[in-house]
């Protein structure tokens, strides 16, 4: 607003006769108020005070449509905390999915835990390709992910 009110200037005023002082626009206001007599003063400090009430309700409205249309700063800073939330939880699932699923050997997708129905060892566990039918990769479980005495399964449902 100050420097809205420094480039008030009343270009086509008159030269003031000797003697009289003219305000020329608001932005020589306080010189204008110094010099001129009560009464002309006082009026243009009103002039003032209605102009910057003027100027702060149209800033007023202004704020109040930005705050309509895109909110406040408490709904702002609660949008920006739940993304973060939501960008760490996706971030830990993948991890965990990363290090407890080992990937398949033929093409390479991650693999589910399953349980051989038939075949040379039914009911052992093994990893199968999540990828399946289309691809039939196995792996043994470790001894670690399931207690088992044997290090590699060739357990299959297929
Ligand atoms: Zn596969």
């Amino acid at each position: 607003m100050r420097a809205r009110l420094a480039q008030d200037h009343a270009p086509n005023v008159p030269p003031a006769p000797p003697g009289v002082v003219r305000l020329r626009g608001l932005a020589g206001l306080s010189e204008f108020v110094e010099q001129a007599a009560p009464e002309l003063a006082g009026n243009a400090m009103l002039c003032a005070v209605n102009q910057a009430a003027y100027l702060l309700k149209r800033q007023l409205e202004s704020q109040g449509r930005t705050f309509l249309e895109s909110g406040g700063f408490t709904e702002k800073l609660y949008e920006s905390r739940s993304r973060r939330k939501e960008s760490d939880r996706s971030d830990k699932s993948d991890r965990s999915d990363r290090s407890d699923k080992p990937l398949c050997p033929k093409c390479g997708k991650h693999m589910v835990l399953r349980t051989a129905r038939k075949g040379p060892k039914p009911g052992q566990a093994f990893w199968g390709c999540s990828g399946y039918p289309d691809c039939k990769g196995t792996l043994a479980v470790r001894p670690s992910e399931k207690s088992d005495k044997s290090d590699r399964s060739d357990g299959s449902d297929s």
